[in-house]
């Protein structure tokens, strides 16, 4: 029976879930494939920290220099996190002629031509399965299952983080900071959860899935971003009022030449299959032009799910490397004579919720719907909440039909500036 030997970098909390798995199933798995994966080495920044798991400490090095020496290690598994010395190492690994898998989302994001480029010219396997969507197998859907499709769209929750802080703000009328507090409780935020509440982690994560589904490299510049930092415990039960729920959803979609890559909180039907996706899941509904729409759903981080999709990759690399069967696709840039433009986000029409504060008084109403009117932006409806018995601000809430972002922006800018609104405008996009 055959041993591949692999390496660790991280034992974190993903790093842990790899290790976990392959104790207890790496028999199973060998049973499986005819090849046993054994970890031989595991870098880590502290080798005498308190773990919660049970470690040989032989295996445990802070020097990267014995995995990258050691001849025996050919699979190498990248689960530190953050920009450097991820990168470096992983493209060390590569040029040392070693398979590698990486969760690591913000190194592909920003520098993945780099190491798809690398790991092509090394002639190595690159898995990044872990990177998107923590155990759902997303990125293998979009290499071969659908790989006889042109993808037309993905929308995803990618965010378990912000999906679970809308939930609760919405279904338990808490306060953003209540919500964020108990995520961070229950280990469903990290404690500086900057990424995943401004939209950027997200981004990360559709900057990837768009280059797999189109074929070149949509690098995380290319994506608009907007996180849910600014959502209002009002704004999401007016949206409900109207028979939506706010989702931070994440966009790749190819309208005729173009594709749309972008994150920010969205109204979506109540009835929409993802309006029912729930605190900490993820799901990603893709839409091919042959196998119509599917959904994949499932936890999206986490140690155990996230080693779930890690240990796929091992997998992998293990038939590419010791059974020489090609991966089906190695490179997502790769793909000749595609090429799309980005449509930037004001040249596209969404449908709008605005919440206006405005002073209470006779022909406000009629002064912002006087511009609107100018920039053609057409009210499908309008609700004035409550009354002041003093005259104060109250809030005005309108959905409109389509119109350009650009339009929108003007619109509002003008808007603000009126004497009887009092806070800026509250600008949400609905799906189509
Ligand atoms: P983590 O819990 O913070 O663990 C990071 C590990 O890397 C630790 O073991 C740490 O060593 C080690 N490390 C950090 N800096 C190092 C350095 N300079 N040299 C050597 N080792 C170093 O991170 P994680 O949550 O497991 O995340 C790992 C990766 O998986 C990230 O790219 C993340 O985005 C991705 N991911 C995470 C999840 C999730 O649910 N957590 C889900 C999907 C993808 P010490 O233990 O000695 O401190």
């Amino acid at each position: 029976m055959k041993e591949v030997k692999i390496a660790l970098l991280g034992l974190g909390t993903v790093g842990s879930g790899v290790y976990e798995l392959l104790e207890k199933n790496g028999d199973f798995i060998k049973e499986k494939l005819g090849v046993k994966p054994i970890i031989k080495k595991i870098l880590v920044k502290n080798i005498n920290k308190k773990r919660d798991i049970k470690v040989d400490k032989n295996k445990l090095t802070t020097n990267i220099n014995e995995i990258l020496e050691d001849k025996e290690i050919s699979i190498v598994c990248e689960l530190i996190g953050g920009i450097e010395p991820a990168k470096d190492y992983v493209l060390k690994c590569l040029k040392k002629g070693k398979e590698v898998v990486t969760a690591n989302k913000a190194i592909l994001a920003q520098y993945g031509d780099e190491i798809w480029k690398e790991a092509s010219k090394q002639k190595r396997f690159i898995g990044f399965e872990a990177s998107v969507g923590g155990g759902i197998p997303i990125i293998k859907t979009l290499k071969e299952a659908l790989i006889g499709n042109q993808i037309n769209s993905i929308i995803g929750i990618v965010n378990g983080t912000t999906n679970y802080i809308l939930t609760r703000m919405l279904e338990n009328e808490m306060s953003f900071k209540e919500a964020l507090k108990e995520a961070k409780k229950k280990g469903y935020a990290e404690s500086d959860p900057t990424l995943d509440i401004n939209g950027m982690d997200s981004a990360h994560k559709i900057s990837i899935l768009a280059s797999l589904a189109f074929g070149f490299y949509i690098p995380i510049s290319q994506v608009y971003v907007e996180g849910i930092e600014n959502i209002d415990p009002m704004d999401l039960r007016f949206a409900k009022d109207f028979g939506y729920i706010i989702k931070l959803l994440a966009f790749a979609r190819k309208v005729k030449d173009k594709i749309e890559v972008r994150v920010h909180p969205t109204l979506i039907p109540q009835d929409h299959v993802l309006a029912s996706v729930r605190l900490n899941y993820n799901a990603l509904y893709i839409s091919g032009d042959f196998v119509g729409d599917i959904l994949l759903y499932g936890l999206g981080a986490g140690g155990k799910p996230t080693a779930s999709a890690v240990v796929s990759d091992i997998v992998d690399a293990i038939e590419y490397s010791y059974l020489k069967k090609e991966p089906f696709i190695k490179y997502p840039f790769t793909l000749k004579n595609i090429y799309y433009k980005i449509k930037p986000i004001e040249e596209i029409e969404f449908r709008y919720y605005f919440r206006f504060s405005a002073i209470d008084k006779p022909g406000v109403l009629s002064k912002i719907s006087g511009i609107l009117g100018k920039y053609k932006i057409s009210i499908a409806s309008v609700v004035q909440i409550g009354r002041h018995k003093k005259r104060g601000s109250v809030p005005v809430v309108m959905l409109t039909h389509e119109t350009k972002e650009k339009q929108v922006i003007k619109a509002l800018k003008e808007i603000d500036e009126l004497d009887v609104v009092t806070a800026p405008t509250k600008k949400l996009r609905i799906l189509n």
